[in-house]
């Protein structure tokens, strides 16, 4: 995440929707995939100023996602009479749960936030919004369901573009309960998010595509019995080894799982880093030396690309070695409780080049 401010140059966080060091509404403008600091015009209506701007600029008019007070949306919309109501990122939700029932409104808001954290960074990759540099296709949407006593339980999960969620998942007791009892060091509502844009991502950019020949050579034949392989890991847990070839327990699960999981992984590297730059928190830092030959096969030389993405990793290492520490200094668990192997970095790079292919 790149750091945002205020038109009156204070920092702003990216759910923000007003700046409380000069009282300005703020929000998020999904197109110039900025934070925009804004003046009131009148009705509903704001306009964004560029600081300093000669007077030939003409301000843009914006309104606010009309979900901002009933789920705190801080996305926007232009001011134009013939816009949706709702920003982007809430009209890509399509069920919500019952909003009369104890709990559901606040996450409805847990989860909208968290959604629209994945889908700031998927903006940023190219791969969603209005300035996609994917065909278009299936669109990718979001069903919010809770479990009800008298029905059967909603699982978390992907189907032909459409993403499940749990809103259950929203609820600190409850996730933390799934997560030590599924023996998981790291379970988000970010990640679930993260985890099913892979399945998604996937068949948009691997399935049917020349693309898989190179998956395959990677995390495996993704046609192997998907019910079966899930219903071994379940009943048996991860085979002995996994660290050396998978980024989590789940990923040896299955080939789709190995690829959803990397696949948040490389999201969480994504924004983090991007976090880390805008902070410069790299300048004192010194990370140690990935070598580029690890991504390559043996006896081939590493490629320029290789060398670059060994940089990048060499400083996560650093970064990621800095926030543990940070956060052991405050008695509390590593928020980094990964060490992806050689062949999980392989994968990394796999997606890496991919992206960069496609944006
Ligand atoms: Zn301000
Ligand atoms: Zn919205
Ligand atoms: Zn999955």
């Amino acid at each position: 995440m790149r750091f945002h401010t205020c038109t009156c140059g204070q920092p702003v966080f990216f759910n923000n929707s007003l700046c409380i060091a000069c009282g300005r509404a703020v929000g998020f403008d999904p197109d110039a995939r900025q934070i925009r600091g804004l003046d009131v015009v009148g009705d509903g209506v704001f306009q964004y100023l560029p600081p300093d701007s000669p007077s030939s600029v003409s301000p843009t008019r914006y309104r606010f996602c009309e979900n901002l007070q009933a789920c705190g949306c801080n996305w926007l919309i232009p001011a134009q009479a013939e816009a949706p109501p709702l920003c982007l990122s809430c009209q890509s939700t399509r069920v919500l749960p019952d909003l009369t029932r104890p709990d559901n409104e606040e996450r409805w808001s847990r989860l909208e936030a968290a959604k629209r954290r994945l889908l700031y960074t998927l903006l940023d990759l190219h791969l969603w919004g209005s300035h996609s540099h994917l065909p278009a296709g299936l669109p990718l949407v979001f069903d919010f369901l809770e479990s009800l006593p008298s029905e059967a339980p909603v699982l978390t999960g992907h189907d032909s573009g459409v993403i499940t969620l749990n809103v259950q998942e929203a609820d600190d007791l409850l996730r933390e309960t799934i997560r030590l009892q599924m023996r998981e060091p790291y379970r988000s509502l970010l990640g679930h998010f993260r985890h099913e844009s892979g399945h998604y991502y996937w068949e948009r950019l691997i399935q049917g595509s020349a693309r898989l020949e190179g998956f395959r050579a990677l995390f495996g034949d993704e046609t192997a019995d998907y019910a079966a392989a899930l219903q071994r890991h379940y009943q048996q847990g991860p085979p002995p080894g996994w660290e050396a070839i998978h980024i989590s327990a789940y990923a040896a699960a299955h080939p789709w799982e190995d690829w959803a999981e990397t696949w948040a992984h490389y999201l969480h590297m994504q924004d983090t880093q991007e976090t880390a730059e805008a902070a410069g928190c790299y300048s004192d830092l010194t990370p140690p030396q990935i070598d580029p030959a690890l991504l390559s096969e043996e006896g081939i030389p590493p490629t320029p690309e290789m060398a670059l993405f060994a940089e990048r990793i060499s400083r996560w290492v650093a970064l990621t070695t800095l926030v543990n520490e940070l956060t052991r200094s405050m008695g509390q668990p590593d928020v980094y409780p990964f060490a992806p192997s050689a062949q999980v970095l392989k994968k990394l790079f796999f997606i890496d080049r991919l992206l960069s292919e496609v944006g």
